[in-house]
């Protein structure tokens, strides 16, 4: 714990961010929180961490860092259906910046009151900078989306558009060659890598819904192979059906795009499976979600294809493109 003055400095800051909640009894100031729990809902918990130099660029800007720090661990949640109710923080800083520290509990603040979660305790500790946030969320008993509920012939979804967080990241990183006035989309695929949109609402209407799901963190092949792996079942995929932004395909070759879809990491979209009779009641979902292929009776067996016909893939996961490894 860092001195007196500016323990308090960081307690003003964070105590900002705490959001009053009727559940939470005893928050930030003593040695545990105290909340309630609902004796009809089960908890869903998850904690992340993110490291300077690992999982973000050093000299990131502190207001996304807060925004991404809380987005990642929310995509946890919305990943199992589950609704966001309290978290905590833990800190490990080089130095107390104030500039920093507003920034950073900004966009903290902000994504928490977006999602109605409260800050209800961490630690603070002097380090390289890293951030580490657990969150906790309610979900109704036994209605949790599992890895591990996929059957064959479940039709195979993902939300949102694919690979513009890998591109944005490639861009930071000055590996793609752009041409003029496409600022517009650079800038469009660096927020996809900055400030990710964690899928909570579509993953609360997916219960009952969906059999299994998962959020993309890893590059869709990671990630759903996840799924494959828990239930035992393989996948047939059309490349032509991925999503892709027009951003991207403005920015990269085609061949460029699906690699990224398939590959890169950080779109923090879910994807998910649902089972032949569900496919109405997935119909009234309101949301942006796209078909890209079906479940097999062939465990962790992928199969891509393009137009209908079978496709070898060139240069397969031949690069990852996040900055982890
Ligand atoms: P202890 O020594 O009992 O661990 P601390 O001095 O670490 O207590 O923390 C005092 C209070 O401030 C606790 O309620 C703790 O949860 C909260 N706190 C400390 N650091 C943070 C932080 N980074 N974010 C939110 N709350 C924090
Ligand atoms: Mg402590």
């Amino acid at each position: 714990m860092p001195g007196l003055s500016e323990f308090s400095l960081i307690k003003q800051y964070f105590e900002k961010v705490s959001t009053p909640q009727s559940d939470v009894l005893l928050g930030i100031g003593d040695d545990c929180a105290i909340v309630q729990a609902d004796i009809n809902q089960q908890i869903a918990i998850s904690v992340d961490t993110l490291v300077e130099g690992i999982h973000f660029l050093p000299n990131a800007d502190p207001e996304s860092l807060g925004h991404k720090s809380l987005a990642v661990s929310l995509s946890d949640l919305a990943a199992m259906g589950a609704t966001p109710t309290w978290f905590t923080l833990a800190l490990t800083l080089p130095e107390i910046k104030e500039s920093w520290l507003a920034g950073f509990a900004k966009g903290l603040a902000t994504l928490a009151k977006q999602h109605q979660i409260a800050l209800i305790g961490g630690d603070t500790t002097r380090g390289p900078l890293s951030i580490t946030i657990q969150v906790n969320g309610f979900v109704k008993t036994e209605q949790a989306l599992r890895r591990n509920g996929a059957c064959p012939g479940d039709d195979i979804y993902v939300s949102g558009t694919l690979g513009d967080a890998g591109a944005g990241l490639k861009l930071k990183q000055n590996q793609l060659n752009v041409q003029q006035g496409k600022q517009q989309q650079e800038v469009f695929l660096q927020q996809r890598l900055d400030k990710p949109t964690p899928k909570i609402e579509l993953g609360r209407a997916l219960r009952g819904i969906a059999n299994s799901a998962i959020d993309i963190s890893d590059g869709l092949v990671a990630d759903l192979s996840h799924i494959l792996e828990k239930s035992q079942v393989g996948a047939d995929i059309e490349l032509e059906a991925l999503p892709i932004s027009s951003a991207l395909m403005d920015i990269v070759s085609k061949e460029q795009a699906e690699q990224l879809a398939l590959y890169g990491g950080d779109d923090y979209e879910l994807c998910f499976t649902v089972p032949p009779e569900k496919q109405d009641a997935l119909k009234k979902i309101k949301g942006n979600y796209t078909k890209i292929g079906t479940t097999t009776n062939e465990p962790r067996k992928v199969v891509f294809y393009r137009d209908g016909q079978q496709a070898e893939l060139i240069g397969k996961g031949y690069e990852h493109f996040s900055i982890e490894d």
